[in-house]
């Protein structure tokens, strides 16, 4: 059996470029061109569907960014129906589109919602005021509750929280303060992830006077965090994920568990099985104008590589093992085409240093491996 695909798009347009961010996002130009990017793509899809065996429906669609709640009601209703068009989804296709609480509006929310829109990842990032200006956020603490009202208002029921810990100058206290704040709006999902300054971001330049927390005091946030989470009903499935009840994000599911996706947009990667059979990665290009420009001369923007049976050892444990619940030895078969007999053997080292527990058929990372995963990982590579 194919396993589950997934589609990504790539939205690259942010207000402005927020002091931490070094993904490929690029501040807007006066007039978004809405119409031309939307054609792109879905040519771009197009060119994909050539390469890709895809004969299942789609498990989910994630329109990230880059900041998507740009885009008007009738760009995401003409871009979702476009890919209908190539691609099906049905009802049970998860879709999620990423809002930026400084670009939210009810009408616009209403609109996604028509369109096939059926879960909003809010970046949040943090309820501080204070926080929010160190990041260079463009969004208040009331637009937070504004937007998440307007969401709720527009009937979309399935809603992530994007929040931040080991903030400068945050204790576990105040991280906390963070969450309890994210948890009294009722959030289906919170992502809850820490802090990494990049050295290509302007908040690296500053990075002496943050004060930020040391180690001791991270794992205590972490610690502390993820006690108040789990009390509360939010059952952690993976590093940062965050799930009440049975809301877990499908599409990053899949990435975890090394399902097929395809990536379209700027920046965009994508990862399937060809029509030849061999399991490959793409990357699409990264600027967003030589892009546009590439498709409308209908020019490619893909790179690819075949990935070798050892580039989907690592690729898959890199994945699953960052899920709390770990894999079976039969996903690994099923997902990779390798042996289960070559995993075991390669676990035997981790496990005789109780970072890494194989129970009957399931693989999964001790307490001590979850917290040393990029050990653990070497280890088994
Ligand atoms: S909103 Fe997200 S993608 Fe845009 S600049 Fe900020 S962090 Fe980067």
């Amino acid at each position: 059996m194919p396993p589950p695909l997934t589609l990504y798009i790539h939205i690259p347009w942010c207000v402005q470029k927020c002091l931490y961010c070094d993904f490929n996002s690029y501040t807007k130009p006066n007039l978004i061109p809405e119409t031309r990017f939307i054609n792109a793509l879905l040519q771009d899809l197009e060119q994909d569907l050539a390469l890709a065996t895809t004969s299942q429906i789609l498990t989910s669609i994630f329109i990230g960014g880059g900041t998507p709640s740009l885009l008007s009601g009738d760009g995401i209703w003409r871009l979702l129906t476009g890919i209908q068009a190539l691609l099906p989804y049905n009802n049970s296709t998860e879709i999620t589109l990423e809002a930026n609480p400084g670009t939210a509006d009810s009408e616009r929310f209403l609109a996604y919602k028509a369109s096939g829109v059926n879960r909003l990842s809010l970046g949040i990032q943090s309820f501080d005021s204070k926080q929010l200006r160190t990041l260079g956020r463009i969004h208040s603490r009331t637009e937070i509750y504004q937007a998440y009202v307007h969401a709720k208002e527009a009937g979309l029921s399935n809603v992530n929280l994007d929040l931040m810990f080991g903030l400068p100058g945050q204790t576990p206290r105040s991280a906390v303060l963070d969450l309890v704040q994210a948890v009294e709006l009722r959030p289906e999902h919170i992502s809850w992830y820490q802090l990494t300054i990049e050295p290509n971001t302007p908040l690296y330049q500053k990075v002496g006077s943050l004060s930020l927390p040391g180690e001791t005091i991270m794992l205590a946030i972490q610690r502390q965090g993820q006690y108040y989470l789990a009390t509360q009903g939010f059952k952690q499935y993976e590093v940062s994920a965050y799930a009440y009840g049975t809301y877990r994000c499908f599409h990053n599911l899949n990435y975890w568990q090394f399902g097929d996706y395809i990536g379209i947009g700027p920046g965009a990667h994508g990862k399937f099985m060809d029509l030849d059979g061999n399991v490959r990665r793409i990357a699409k290009l990264s600027n967003p104008w030589d892009y546009l420009t590439r498709l409308e001369n209908n020019l490619s923007v893909t790179k690819s590589q075949i990935l070798s049976d050892q580039d989907i050892f690592v690729e898959f444990l890199f994945n699953a093992l960052r899920l709390k619940e770990g894999f079976s030895l039969g996903l690994f078969e099923a997902r990779t085409g390798l042996s289960k007999d070559y995993l075991v053997t390669k676990l035997l080292p981790a496990q005789s240093r109780g970072l890494v527990s194989l129970d009957g058929e399931q693989v999964q990372a001790t307490s001590k491996g979850y917290q040393l995963l990029n050990q653990l990982l070497l280890i088994l590579l």
